[in-house]
């Protein structure tokens, strides 16, 4: 309470590895309306001490910015120095099969350092979270003890931020179009994204409900109509459990 919170942001917009643009900005209107100041495209070109403490912090632009407390938030690399000694192969960190194998299949690498074809999008990733790195820990297990599983987890994702519990399954990059459920002004919604026909995630806030059924839809490998999703969770249910019944039905066949 009572403190002045100027969030600085070198790119044009908030959560722009995270989010599509329509929660980013939500986002950036719920911070604003309750005080948080918020600055795009500005980096900070240095800050101020005195007496071994922090007074200020100065913008790209030139503002000074007066300041007790500076939190830095500008992401992280990956420490891939020991694996690149070892002859490992190294591309946005290091390079794993669908067995979290390396390059040199004794050795296994797992969580934010490793990266991988993701089999949900087909590109090359580099995750970090915690749902990746434990189930690459369980799946890295499992090519230990001499399996041979593929790693097919969906990938999800959270954050709370003031008032919105944010929640995000799939890998939305690249998506063309999407479907809204519930209503952004009452902080409660969905956005289905997606890449033609192809639900490829789900972005939510405050509606744990749509994510946790995104989950097991995507995790079935069921994609959705549009129109299915516009008939709201009930008709999304019925229409993921008609589409099990029908896997399963082939399946016996
Ligand atoms: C501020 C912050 C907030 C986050 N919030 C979320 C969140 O809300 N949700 C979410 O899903 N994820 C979140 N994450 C990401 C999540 O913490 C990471 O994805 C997860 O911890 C990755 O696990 P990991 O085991 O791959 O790496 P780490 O947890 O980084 O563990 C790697 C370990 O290896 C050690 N190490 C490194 N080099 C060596 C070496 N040569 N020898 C021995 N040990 C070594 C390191 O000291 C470290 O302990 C957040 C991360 C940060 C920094």
């Amino acid at each position: 309470a009572d403190r002045t919170v100027t969030v600085v942001e070198a790119v044009d917009r908030l959560l722009g590895r995270a989010v599509a643009p329509v929660v980013a900005s939500h986002v950036r209107q719920r911070l604003e309306a309750t005080g948080v100041r918020i600055l795009t495209g500005t980096s900070i070109a240095r800050i101020e001490g005195e007496n071994g403490h922090v007074v200020a912090a100065i913008t790209s632009a030139g503002e000074r910015l007066p300041a007790r407390m500076v939190v830095v938030g500008v992401g992280a690399v990956p420490n891939v120095e020991l694996a690149q000694a070892a002859g490992l192969s190294i591309a946005n960190g290091i390079r794993v099969d669908h067995q979290m194998r390396t390059s040199v299949p004794e050795i296994l690498a797992i969580g934010d350092a490793a990266s991988y074809r993701h089999w949900f999008t087909g590109g090359d990733v580099r995750l970090e979270s915690v749902q990746n790195a434990t189930d690459q820990a369980r799946l890295a297990a499992r090519t230990i003890t001499g399996h041979a599983d593929s790693y097919s987890a969906v990938p999800w994702f959270w954050s709370d931020i003031g008032d919105m519990k944010l929640q995000m399954v799939g890998l939305t990059a690249g998506g063309d179009s999407h479907v809204v459920l519930g209503d952004l002004p009452d902080n409660k919604f969905s956005i289905y994204h997606y890449a033609g026909d192809r639900l490829l995630g789900i972005e939510s806030v405050n509606r744990p409900g749509d994510h946790m059924l995104g989950r097991k839809m995507l995790g079935a490998g069921f994609s959705p109509t549009p129109q299915t999703i516009a008939a709201g969770p009930e008709g999304l249910k019925a229409a993921l459990a008609a589409f099990q019944n029908m896997e399963l039905a082939k399946a016996g066949a």
